[in-house]
């Protein structure tokens, strides 16, 4: 009979590890799953790109497409001066670009001045304070590079 139950205990023993292998390494239920070099991340898992609204123009326009120019903050300060010079749309485009402090048409060479709290958690906010008409102030900083 003895002979029959060791190989017996090692099959047992081999289908076990096999499992458990098996659920280590390939089951999506496992614990180290997201860092398996061999599993295919799903493209459509990719972050959609934030979409905003133009300040200048409203087109709705993908993040990052605004152009801006960020100064440096002062030393403990929560937020910095920033100038928006509009999104492609009334860039190259004919796109009507106003103002959205004063309502004035603003020239391809106009922008805007705004205010961007750096938030660690949220996204930072922008609060545009006008235009380099109505607003004058921050033009003399040199923006960083
Ligand atoms: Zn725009
Ligand atoms: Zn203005």
């Amino acid at each position: 009979m003895g002979d029959f139950v060791q190989p017996l205990i090692f099959i047992i023993c081999g289908i076990v590890l096999l499992c458990f292998g098996y659920y280590l390494f390939f089951s999506t239920y496992s614990p180290f799953y997201q860092y398996l070099p061999w599993v295919k991340k799903n493209a459509s898992k990719k972050k959609p790109r934030d979409i905003q609204k133009c300040p200048v123009c409203s087109s709705v326009v993908f993040k990052g497409d605004v152009k801006t120019i960020v100064f440096p903050g002062s030393e403990g300060s929560v937020d910095r001066l920033m100038h928006i010079k509009g999104c492609y749309s009334c860039l190259e485009n004919d796109l009507p670009r106003k103002c959205p402090v004063c309502k004035a048409n603003m020239s391809l060479d106009d922008f805007l001045i705004a205010r961007m709290f750096e938030r660690q958690f949220q996204k930072n906010h922008i609060h545009v304070l006008g235009c380099n008409h109505c607003r004058k102030t921050g033009a003399q900083s040199k923006p960083e590079a």
